[in-house]
């Protein structure tokens, strides 16, 4: 068996300081490492444009992790017992090649499906993406980007034919007179972009914040439009509304770049400002507030994020605040347009590059004759070797060991046990498989469960390219040896295809060879990286896409003259208001909504290690309103039972006056009885299959000890 495991991790690449990128989210702040791998110390690059030398507490903790006593450093197999216990690389590598086969061989090539992660570098979304189709030859791929992003996508390439999430800088942000920004609370989950909006504020700029939630971003907000969860449509229409009554719209925009007003201006027409505010809770003279600050703006913004996007109407609900962008003339003008604000570190890479279940790389359509045509070539395959379209994220997971379903499954980088929405559904399907294998670098909820676990190199320990959440493509830099013991995802997946017979597809042991066959492969797609090198990304702190030469500089801000759809136009859409999939009833008569805190990240595998970040959130709090406390017995650090038809929780209570009366909010960061994901509604909207994380309705209770769980 040839085996490129361990030819990297023989380099030496220790540097007195490394100039490489945070772990973490989407912003992808510059950071410097110094110091051995025992002993790392991370600054902030001053020198990097994007955050300016400033990190957010996880960031400035993150070597914590590098060497943590619980670092993975052997593949681990259960054994008879059911126990994992060590083995060799190649011990492990052959079982999982072994029973890939033979589940392939009995049940078919769709038996074994991929997880992906929008953590994962470009290069490895790619390798993985590749990876499915041609060492598998299974369609069933996704990623926990389908958690985060695709509501947004879907409807930014409805509405403009393509999807980026910021289609400007954020150095854009500080010159816009009035920002909307939807569902994001950016004061803890991406505080160093928190600078822009106070030059913004100090620029005489006008802030209004659009969330059920008071929180740290609303209090620096000049308005705050408190919506009943699940409103976010009828509000946007509401506001819309308004504008075009009072003659606030760019009816010469409207008319040169954009197509489908007409139709928009009648479904607005019915949403009268008092009928909006009985559906969401707003107040009329807020709306109109909000409305005369966006239509008096000579520039202006529209951000959207989680709070709108991550419900079964999240398409719709994404494309109603794209109307309002429209409608004011604002997208492809300066300092103005719409975006939205990427969650995971490449939330954005990742969903190019073909780890989509209905993609290929370079923003590709899977369904795409052409576009199959010119991967097949890059990959050296036949065009009918690609498989099809796969099942979305939880789709896929909710097959898992059923008849037609996933028998296999290989996770990369993601922890579902804790970031599926009903978890304790997937946990059950996750036991049903014949084989679960799991790369990561600690044990998580999910490896725990795993027959097979490989442990993985940390963000500092391998290079590859992220794309932030400008669409700027960044080159995170290796700063030191994986422990021994500990290989990188792509040795994995290049020894795994070795193994499967494919090995002659994958003669990339390097990320920069990667790298360069994803150029070729995105090569006149809508995410062109044809011509961006790692020495173009050095040379000019990051590269924006699509770059379709090597003399080409990058393309910064998008749609300035026209938008790639087959008019040239940007597309209104006709949106009506629908209630969530769940409201509340006499059983569950509370809105639930998540959310993150300043200190976790994510299913909290890494951030829950770290001592400091640990004590500033050590458990999941749910908040509850005064009254709503009140009504229910509850007093601060109560246990509080929490139902929903899917399962029950327990959190710490904490009374705050910040959450609405009639809605709940608990943070997603946590596992087992405190897994607020154990509540959450699968419930998928149409298009984009992104599960309703932000809404559903729930029962709560005092939690007595001799209650069951
Ligand atoms: Fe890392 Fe995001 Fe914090 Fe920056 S804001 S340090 S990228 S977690």
């Amino acid at each position: 068996m040839q085996n490129t495991v361990g030819q990297q991790s023989m380099r030496a690449t220790q540097h007195a300081k490394t100039a490489t990128h945070c772990p973490y989210c989407a912003f992808q702040c510059g950071m410097l490492i110094s110091g051995s791998h025992g002993q790392a110390a991370i600054a902030g690059n001053a020198s990097f444009p994007v955050n300016k030398g400033a990190l957010c507490i996880k960031g400035w903790n993150a070597a914590a992790l590098l060497t943590h006593p619980d670092r993975l450093q052997t593949p681990l197999m259960r054994n008879a017992d059911g126990v994992l216990v060590p083995v060799t690389w190649d011990e492990a590598l052959a079982h999982i090649a072994n029973s890939f086969v033979a589940i392939q061989q009995r049940y078919g090539k769709d038996a074994i499906g991929l997880f992906g992660s929008g953590s994962l570098t470009n290069e490895k979304a790619y390798l993985l993406g590749k990876f499915a189709r041609v060492a598998l030859g299974t369609s069933q791929i996704d990623y926990n980007g389908r958690f985060c992003m695709s509501s947004a996508a879907a409807a930014s390439i409805t509405a403009f034919g393509m999807d980026r999430g910021l289609p400007f800088p954020v150095e854009d942000i500080p010159h816009a007179k009035a920002i909307l920004l939807v569902g994001s609370n950016i004061a803890e989950t991406m505080p160093p972009l928190l600078q822009y909006f106070e030059a913004q504020r100090n620029n005489g700029g006008k802030l209004i914040v659009v969330d059920p939630r008071a929180s740290i971003t609303t209090r620096n907000a000049h308005l705050h439009l408190r919506l009943t969860p699940g409103s976010d449509a009828a509000l946007a229409n509401g506001l819309l509304h308004i504008l075009i009554r009072e003659g606030l719209v760019d009816q010469d925009y409207i008319h040169a770049r954009t197509e489908g007003f007409e139709q928009v201006r009648g479904c607005v027409a019915t949403y009268w400002p008092e009928q909006v505010e009985r559906i969401s809770g707003v107040p009329e003279a807020k709306l109109v507030q909000a409305a005369h600050m966006l239509g008096n703006a000579r520039s202006a913004m529209i951000l959207t994020a989680r709070g709108a996007e991550q419900q079964s109407q999240g398409v719709n609900n994404t494309l109603a605040y794209i109307n309002i962008a429209l409608a004011l003339g604002l997208v492809g003008r300066p300092h103005s347009g719409y975006g939205c604000l990427t969650g995971q570190g490449n939330g954005q890479g990742g969903r190019e590059h073909g780890q989509k279940a209905d993609q290929l790389p370079g923003y590709r359509k899977i369904t795409d004759p052409a576009a199959r045509q010119h991967i097949a070539a890059v990959w050296g395959i036949p065009e009918n070797d690609i498989p099809g379209p796969g099942k979305s994220a939880y789709e896929m997971l909710d097959s898992l060991g059923q008849e037609d379903g996933v028998r296999g499954l290989l996770v990369v980088g993601s922890n579902i046990v804790v970031s599926a929405p009903r978890a304790l559904h997937i946990q059950e399907r996750l036991k049903a498989l014949k084989m679960l294998v799991v790369s990561d670098f600690f044990l998580s909820e999910t490896a725990s469960l795993a027959d097979v676990v490989l442990p993985s190199a940390q963000w500092a320990e391998e290079e590859g390219t992220m794309t932030n959440l400008e669409g700027r493509v960044i080159w995170r830099k290796r700063a030191f040896e994986p422990p021994p013991g500990v290989h990188t995802d792509i040795e994995i997946l290049c020894s795994l295809a070795c193994s499967l017979g494919k090995g002659q597809y994958f003669p990339l042991s390097e990320p920069r060879q990667i790298f360069e066959e994803l150029r070729c492969a995105s090569a006149r797609g809508v995410a062109d990286y044809s011509g961006i090198t790692y020495e173009k990304i050095e040379a000019n702190q990051g590269v924006f896409w699509p770059c379709p030469s090597e003399d080409h500089p990058g393309t910064k801000r998008l749609f300035q003259d026209h938008f790639p759809t087959p008019t040239g136009r940007a597309h209104f859409s006709v949106i009506r208001h629908q209630a969530p999939a769940e409201v509340p009833s006499p059983d569950y008569p509370l809105y639930l909504t998540t959310g993150r805190v300043l200190a976790q990240y994510q299913s909290g595998t890494q951030t829950q290690r770290v001592a400091q970040l640990r004590e500033m959130a050590p458990e999941a709090q749910v908040e509850i309103h005064p009254t709503t406390a009140k009504s229910y017995g509850l007093v601060n650090s109560d246990t509080a039972k929490l139902t929903t038809p899917r399962g029950s929780a327990l959190f710490t209570v904490k009374v705050t006056a910040s959450i609405r009366e009639d809605t709940v909010f608990v943070p997603f960061h946590w596992s087992g009885q405190q897994s607020v994901n154990r509540l959450t509604n699968p419930a998928l909207d149409p298009t984009s299959r992104m599960p309703e994380f932000k809404v559903c309705a729930v029962r709560i209770e005092r939690f007595e000890q001799s209650m069951e769980v």
